[in-house]
């Protein structure tokens, strides 16, 4: 479904020019400008396509001028009908005029009922299964809204026409199934126009003739697409290749930029080719790896990650890896619902942040800090969409982008990163997912069957609940260097009362540190670690790995309390007895057993660790009675009877 530009605020149907457009750069203004263009769409109708039939195949016929905002064409579908019927229907705008439409090479009839609808009449009933085709041809001037599912305006002078469809725009420029109900199995587009120009389209450009006045395009692509994700540009356009090996394969990037934009594209086409190695080897192969990856260039602010194609504005660093990120999370396994929307932007920004973390590792936390600070900036709001009918909340981008960001980020600090990415590459791989949709439970479901773990209260805390937790870490430190750990939560929504989540301490002190790591499953929990060295600061989660807010690091006193708790059992005794001693102070210290009349009959030196320790005393040589057992350190004593049966 969906939407995915990244981009700036273009409004309206003025024109615009290059240094007009302020290119934005942070999620927000993606988000931004996403709700700004499904506002625009909002209120068209999505699919009134009868569902007696599927389509596994179109082929598109289109002439484009790019100078006249027309489109003129004949689209042929390949479909299967699900049941007998003498009669199908797509969506088609009724702006657009149907000249004929074509059956077994006869004309057959045709209306236009209801609203945006083309409904086909059969001369006869096509059986229930049964594979056929049919052929419109159709002209017309498509609805026109802002900058619109088909775009028509200049740069540098010359005229340019790109689609851009949406969720639901593809019906305003060609006849099509235009749900998200399916996807047809392959596509082909063969785009005509003025010599001086050059179509691009989706997947491979088999043919491109040149008869002296028309130029002819034929691309093919071979795999499942929804029609939104169908798109073209036409325009003077420059072709820049390059080609990149992601294993056994040299895939083709192909580039069409306007010629103002040559050298622009020229130097940064290499970012978004070291961005396919890296998502190739993490994410799994280049999900269309025979055919191609391209950029277009078009006029609207931002990006969409049309397949194969994906349509900028211009070649920005962050801009790149988003919309390349699409083709896995977005393209090749889309979000079934609206509610799931972060299954797309979640996964495209937290790519985007995984490349810089690859190529600019020295700013990797500084962009976490703040991508953690922009999420938190509210203690509400959770990444799962509560309300699909407020667009406001489907694209905010503090949730569905960078908190669904910050979700993957803390699943990946979960699971360790063999396990993380695997089980990323198993969701997008997974059969019933591929190169269709999917739902978050999908994932969890992925992530649950890689690692073994269960991830119900993760999901349930982290993905339907709101909010984030603020840490308080208490800690001290015996004389051996352990250190004694108290850590408490509150959260900043009523809807999580605790997020158990593993949590990064670092203790230092001006010339060593250590990290540990604890598992934070209850409030005031007490940890003991051995630190090694007599620390002065400890920084909670120092890597930023954990979203969070308005922590505490707290030093208490040093413990000086040399036993503060000690249990003998069983009582009474009867060969041995275990001793529970809990010396917080981390003094080594003695134990003896003495009998009644005071003689000493035993004694066992004890090395602590400052932690909980349980000590064996054998008894079997001593004959049954009273005895005291008496523990020493320097000038600290405690004495306790012990009766042996
Ligand atoms: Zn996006």
């Amino acid at each position: 479904m969906k939407r995915f530009f990244i981009s700036l605020l273009v409004i309206g149907s003025k024109s615009f020019s290059q240094h007009e457009i302020p290119l934005c750069k942070t999620t927000e203004d993606i988000a931004f400008n996403e709700r700004s263009s499904f506002q625009r769409t909002i209120l068209v109708a999505r699919s009134s396509a009868s569902s007696n039939f599927q389509v596994s195949y179109y082929r598109c016929i289109w002439d484009i001028d790019p100078a006249v905002r027309v489109v003129k064409g004949n689209i042929t579908s390949h479909f299967t009908t699900n049941t007998t019927t003498n009669t199908i229907s797509y969506d088609l705008s009724d702006q657009l005029t149907v000249d004929s439409v074509y059956y077994h090479d006869s004309k057959t009839s045709f209306s236009r009922p209801g609203t945006d609808l083309l409904q086909i009449n059969f001369p006869v009933s096509i059986n229930a299964g049964q594979k056929d085709s049919v052929t419109v041809f159709y002209q017309g001037i498509p609805p026109y809204s802002g900058f619109g599912t088909f775009n028509q305006t200049t740069h540098n002078g010359v005229p340019v026409i790109w689609t851009l469809s949406e969720p639901y725009g593809a019906k305003d420029w060609w006849p099509c199934r235009n749900g998200l109900d399916d996807k047809a199995d392959s596509i082909d587009m063969i785009i005509s126009c003025p010599d001086a120009y050059r179509a691009s389209s989706n997947g491979m450009l088999v043919n491109e003739t040149d008869n002296g006045t028309i130029r002819t395009a034929f691309y093919k692509h071979r795999y499942p697409i929804a029609s939104y994700l169908v798109a073209f540009g036409v325009t003077n356009y420059k072709v820049l290749n390059h080609s990149v090996q992601l294993g056994n394969i040299n895939l083709p990037m192909i580039t069409y930029c306007y010629p103002e934009s040559e050298t622009s594209f020229q130097l940064n086409t290499p970012k978004v080719l070291q961005a396919l190695s890296l998502y190739h080897q993490y994410f799994g192969a280049y999900p269309f790896i025979n055919e191609k990856y391209g950029h277009t260039q078009f006029s609207w602010g931002g990006g969409m990650e049309h397949q194969t194609n994906s349509f900028i504005i211009t070649p920005e660093e962050n801009l790149m890896a988003h919309e390349l990120a699409h083709q896995w999370f977005g393209d090749k396994v889309t979000c079934g619902s609206w509610q799931d929307i972060w299954l797309n932007e979640g996964f495209a920004t937290y790519l985007s942040y995984f490349y810089f973390e690859k190529i600019d590792p020295a700013g990797h936390l500084n962009r976490l800090k703040n991508l953690s600070n922009s999420t938190t900036s509210a203690p509400d709001g959770s990444v799962w969409v509560n309300d699909t009918a407020n667009i406001n909340r489907i694209f905010s981008g503090r949730l569905s982008y960078n908190k669904g960001a910050y979700v993957l980020h803390m699943l990946r600090w979960v699971l360790g990163d063999t396990l993380f990415f695997r089980g990323i590459r198993q969701y997008l791989s997974d059969p019933k997912l591929a190169y269709g949709f999917a739902r978050t439970d999908d994932l969890k479901r992925n992530l649950e069957q890689v690692s073994g773990k269960d991830f119900s209260e993760f999901f349930k805390d982290w993905f339907t609940g709101q909010g984030y937790p603020a840490y308080t870490v208490k800690w001290t430190q015996n004389n051996n260097s352990w250190a004694r750990i108290t850590i408490s939560q509150v959260t900043s929504h009523a809807s999580v009362s605790f997020f158990e989540m593993p949590l990064a301490l670092n203790f230092k002190n001006a010339t060593q540190e250590k990290t540990v790591v604890v598992n934070s499953s209850t409030n005031n929990e007490i940890f003991w670690e051995n630190i090694g060295f007599k620390a002065d600061t400890v920084i909670i989660d120092p890597e930023y790995w954990v979203l969070s807010r308005n922590n505490i690091s707290v030093k208490e006193n040093a413990i000086t309390t040399m036993v503060n708790d000690i249990k003998l059992y069983p009582i009474p005794a009867t060969t041995g007895i275990t001793i529970r001693i809990r010396n917080p102070s981390g003094n080594d210290f003695q134990l003896r057993v003495y009998n009644t009349a005071g003689q000493l009959l035993s004694t066992k030196q004890v090395t602590t660790s400052g932690r909980d320790e349980e000590i064996q005393f054998n008894f079997s040589q001593l004959p049954r009675g009273v005895y005291l057992l008496r523990l020493e350190a320097g000038d600290f004593h405690l004495t306790r009877r012990i009766v042996l049966k």
